[in-house]
């Protein structure tokens, strides 16, 4: 029987151990293993998830041995675990499970010893591409040719995925020769996001959203993804990408799938992916005037720490963007009619990544002062502070008439959930679902693919008008044009806060 209880919820602290596995990390001494994977790994370590015999195996051209990279990742866990606390046995326990193989993604260096570390029978065997994607290709290639691609191998690929159709599709041609793609992982680490999860488990798990969960309920959508850093060191990557590459196609594009797609029959992999790419696919192109483009500029009395965009990748005349706002629609009969607004970029007011779903007004108001003030607002926040908050209209308490005042009901996970529960990092997440062999948080190749369907044009489009991106100040919340954008429709965007 099915219990109902006005109590607070308990959090279950079970955590299902995997099967042993081996994960070779490809890239094992660069910048995201050392930040994102390595420390994620020993958080598992340490939660009692990681089987006894399981193996992490970094793989890099940097000439090293054993017990040098387990001095390295020692540093890293401790410079990359924030306030998680742990025991130098418990660090200690986890380094003995590490090895390290210094090995050429392009020659021959390594891949024997490698082929010999893999001969064990009867475990998960994962691949990390943590490396430039202009080695993906050489990675596949010798996983093949010394034996470790054979059916039950998995291989991680972190993005970018290509950069436009042509180099995708060409990218998604050379895996799939030593690969099936069941055993493909593109990673998309705004997936593995608490709140991105709860967003299916609200929207599919309860009543109350669904019926309301279209066109003639909804008024609007926003999707803000912002950034208070700017390019840092990786001005000249960045400057040949731009937010809508960077950003858009990608991590904007998968959130939009989620908040916008039908519910799948099922929650598994091919289910959830296949209603991904229907929406993807129903995307209108958009319009050269639906598209702001910008560009962050000094930060005043501080250009020599914050210096403007065009300084900060060394191209005076860059005209790629560190901002973008659009507007598109989805042409099906749930959404036709909703427009949704898509805004990322750096150098804003504050971090932060929220989804917004704007309500429209109740069809005639009874309480005529406050008529079309009030609107229901369902935001979920994605970070800093993950969680749900559902704007609600009540009377504004005490004397004096009737009211409206919008107070929000608020599900953030901490206060919901019993105090400890501890938010588990993306990146954790992911590798633990490669590990089970479970797809569903990753892209599938033909997503990947109609993602760039719809963002060439757009790109093609402001290439061809020579279009400059416009410059906005740091620490703002854009150009005054993507303000502007939401006032010609009479909305605005929610405000940047952390
Ligand atoms: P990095 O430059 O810091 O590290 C690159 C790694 O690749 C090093 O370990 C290096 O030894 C290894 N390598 C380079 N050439 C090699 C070769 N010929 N053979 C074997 N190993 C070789 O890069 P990174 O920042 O860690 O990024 C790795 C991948 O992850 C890239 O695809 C990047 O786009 C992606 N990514 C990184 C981040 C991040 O925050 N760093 C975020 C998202 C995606």
């Amino acid at each position: 029987m099915t219990q109902h209880s006005d109590q607070r919820p308990t959090m279950s602290s079970r955590v299902i151990p995997v099967e042993p596995f081996d994960l070779v990390i490809f890239g094992g001494t660069g910048d995201l293993a050392r930040r994102k994977i390595l420390p994620g790994l020993f958080r598992r370590f340490c939660a009692g998830q990681m089987p006894p015999q399981a193996r992490v195996i970094g793989a890099a051209r940097t000439d090293m041995d054993t017990a040098g990279f387990r001095t390295m990742v020692a540093e890293a866990i401790k410079e990359f675990s924030g306030s998680y606390s742990f025991t130098q046995a418990k660090l200690d326990a986890f380094l003995a499970r590490i090895e390290y193989l210094a090995i050429d993604a392009r020659g021959e260096k390594g891949w024997a010893e490698l082929a010999e570390l893999m001969s064990d029978e009867g475990r998960v065997e994962a691949y990390y591409f943590s490396v430039s994607p202009a080695l993906f290709g050489d990675l596949a290639e010798r996983l093949q040719k010394w034996g470790m691609a054979d059916a039950s191998a998995r291989i991680v690929v972190e993005k970018p995925f290509g950069r436009d159709l042509e180099t995708a599709r060409a990218l998604n041609k050379t895996l799939a020769t030593y690969f099936d793609e069941s055993q493909i992982y593109r990673i998309d680490h705004y997936l593995g996001k608490e709140t991105v999860q709860n967003l299916m488990a609200v929207r599919f798990g309860n009543m109350l959203f669904e019926p309301l969960w279209n066109a003639q309920y909804v008024d609007h959508i926003q999707i803000t993804v912002a950034e208070t850093v700017g390019v840092g060191g990786r001005g000249e990557y960045y400057d040949k990408s731009g937010a809508m590459r960077d950003m858009v196609q990608n991590h904007l594009m998968q959130l939009l799938c989620l908040i916008a797609m039908e519910p799948p029959a099922r929650f598994d992999p091919d289910a959830v992916r296949d209603e991904k790419l229907k929406v993807i696919r129903a995307l209108d192109p958009v319009l050269a005037h639906h598209i702001i483009r910008g560009q962050y500029q000094a930060e005043p009395m501080n250009e020599a720490e914050a210096p403007g965009y065009r300084t900060a990748v060394g191209d005076a005349r860059s005209r790629t963007e560190s901002f973008i706002a659009l507007k598109t629609h989805i042409s099906n009969w749930r959404w036709a009619g909703t427009p949704f607004y898509l805004r990322t970029g750096k150098r804003m007011e504050a971090r932060s990544s929220e989804i917004t779903v704007v309500f429209k007004e109740t069809p005639h108001s009874i309480f005529s002062e406050d008529a079309g003030k009030h609107r229901n607002v369902l935001s979920i926040r994605l970070q800093p502070n993950e969680g749900i908050t559902l704007g609600v209209t009540i009377k504004e308490p005490g004397p004096g008439g009737m009211r409206l005042i919008d107070v929000p009901l608020d599900m953030s996970f901490a206060e919901a959930l019993e105090e400890g529960a501890e938010s588990v990092d993306a990146y954790e997440r992911l590798i633990m679902d490669v590990i089970r062999g479970n797809q569903t948080l990753f892209m599938r190749g033909d997503e990947v693919e109609a993602a760039w369907g719809w963002t060439d044009p757009i790109i093609e489009g402001w290439e061809a008008r020579n279009d400059v991106p416009k410059p906005y100040e740091s620490g703002s919340d854009g150009p005054t044009d993507s303000t502007e954008l939401m006032r010609r429709d009479g909305r605005e965007w929610r405000k940047v806060t952390a």
